[in-house]
């Protein structure tokens, strides 16, 4: 089969799958944005980003579908577009500053700003029962830099209104700093990147750097971290603390500017990250994410969230 059939098969079987599911509508009190609302989804090619993507479009907002590598991302707009729906496509890596800033002009130029940001651009070097970290440096680098290096490059991009712009992250409930099997040992380093006001960027990264050195030392097992995907819990815990960090950063903006930050896990989803194991769709893994970033009158910030409800750090 040549590469037009196979993209031809791809796009008929994603087709196919789209028609089977339903966007829950809004009433009219309860929808805050129109089609002039622009959110921009990261990593949106395929997997858990194609659907907030989708269902963002599906609830009447223009959508950024942004992807890595320029065909994947054309090939993913494309079905959005074939479904009448309101989707534009622009290259978009997380780990290349460049790639970032590129990006932030164009949003400038074409529309002035965006309303959404959902940073769902993510990586896991594990698969089942593995716990490698061998590539813990490009896991920590895609799922916390890229998240607060594109996070601050939008920040000054996101549009002011009644209703308050919003950032989604897209997390783990293996960062969680209270889970019971999955934590950090210290003590202290809990309780202070626990805390919203002694977070700070210096401690996040002083915590992700220590890590970084012990695996680069071979000393990473006796270090107190996390037992399961110790590389990816890691980058989420640091995704989770930064959440808050800059919630509380933002805090202070007046009526008319707030920007809320949040951030949520999709539950173990059926995408390529877990092989296709995991035990809901990529459909059902969007849904809280697209919640959040729709909630209605509500100025919440600061939040982790997972099936629709709040949940601890
Ligand atoms: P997929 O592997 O299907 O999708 C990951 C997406 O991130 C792909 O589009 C990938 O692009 C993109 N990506 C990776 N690196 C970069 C980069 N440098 N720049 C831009 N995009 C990049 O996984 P999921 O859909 O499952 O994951 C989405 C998010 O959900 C991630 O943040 C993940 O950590 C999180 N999550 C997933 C869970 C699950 O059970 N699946 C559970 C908890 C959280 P490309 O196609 O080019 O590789």
């Amino acid at each position: 089969m040549g590469n037009k059939e196979r993209a031809k098969e791809r796009r008929d079987k994603r087709l196919q799958e789209i028609s089977l599911l339903r966007t829950i509508p809004y009433s009219d009190h309860q929808r805050w944005w129109s089609k002039e609302t622009v959110a921009l989804v990261t990593g949106a090619n395929r997997g858990i980003g194609f659907e907030i993507a989708r269902q963002l479009a599906d609830h009447g907002l223009t959508v950024i579908l942004t992807s890595r590598e320029t065909g994947a991302g054309l090939e993913a707009t494309n079905v959005l577009q074939e479904l009448g729906l309101s989707v534009v496509f622009h290259q978009l890596d997380v780990l290349d500053s460049a790639s970032i800033q590129q990006f932030a002009d164009w949003v400038q130029q074409t529309y002035g700003g965006i309303d959404i940001l959902v940073n769902n651009a993510g990586v896991n070097g594990n698969l089942g029962t593995d716990n490698s970290v061998q590539n813990a440096q490009m896991v920590v680098s895609t799922n916390y830099y890229g998240t607060k290096n594109v996070t601050n490059a939008m920040i000054p991009l996101m549009r002011p209104s009644d209703a308050g712009a919003r950032v989604v992250n897209v997390s783990s409930r293996l960062g969680r700093l209270k889970g019971r099997r999955n934590r950090l040992e210290d003590e202290i380093l809990r309780e202070q990147l626990g805390n919203p006001e002694s977070i700070s960027e210096e401690l996040i990264e002083r915590t992700l750097s220590t890590f970084l050195q012990q695996v680069e030392d071979g000393t990473w097992t006796s270090g107190g971290w996390p037992q399961s995907f110790t590389d990816y819990s890691m980058s989420k815990l640091a995704v989770n603390a930064f959440t808050r960090l800059m919630a509380r950063t933002l805090s202070d903006r007046p009526d008319g500017q707030k920007i809320y930050v949040n951030c949520y896990c999709p539950g173990w989803v059926k995408t390529a990250m877990t092989g296709w194991a995991g035990n809901v769709s990529a459909a059902e893994g969007a849904d809280t994410g697209v919640w959040l970033a729709l909630l209605p009158d509500q100025a919440i910030t600061g939040k982790f969230f997972a099936e629709r409800r709040e949940i601890s750090f």
